[in-house]
């Protein structure tokens, strides 16, 4: 009999944000995104920054990640992160100034500008924006 769930954990330095089984995981790959079904061959690849989607049943969980790291083994998928927001998490007003200070930089491109730092900030905000509707 096929397996219809699977153990998909979410962790960042600070805690655990989802330890349950679920039916389907869908996360974003730097390649592209991927949907992840119970059973799935072993993988390790690495994370965007973008929206984890995990469908429990009907219910949907969704949080907005930093990018990281995917490890899928032994029917568990797990997910590593250095930052995992549910909607209900994203403080708008600091997104908005996240976003406002990296579009500064980009702009300005001062002493010690680091381009892929500034961009993965305004990716981050721009983001949580999105994931708020804002
Ligand atoms: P900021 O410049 O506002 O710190 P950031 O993108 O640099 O934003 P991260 O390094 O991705 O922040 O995250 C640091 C911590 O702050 C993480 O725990 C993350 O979940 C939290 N965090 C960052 N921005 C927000 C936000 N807009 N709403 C809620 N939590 C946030």
């Amino acid at each position: 009999m096929s397996k219809r769930l699977q153990h998909v954990l979410v962790v960042t330095p600070e805690r655990v944000v989802y330890d349950e089984e679920a039916r389907f995981v869908l996360v974003p790959g730097s390649e592209g995104d991927l949907g992840i079904l119970p059973g799935h061959t072993p993988l390790i690849t690495t994370l965007r920054i973008g929206l984890v989607r995990i469908r429990k049943d009907v219910a949907e969980s969704g949080f907005v990640i930093s990018g990281g790291l995917l490890e899928i083994r032994n029917n568990q998928v797990t997910v590593l992160t250095g930052a995992a927001e549910t909607p209900e998490d994203i403080d708008l007003a600091r997104a908005r100034e996240a976003r406002k200070r990296a579009e500064t930089r980009l702009a300005a491109q001062g002493p010690s500008y680091d381009s892929d730092r500034a961009r993965a900030a305004l990716m981050r905000a721009i983001t949580r924006l999105r994931v708020v509707g804002k």
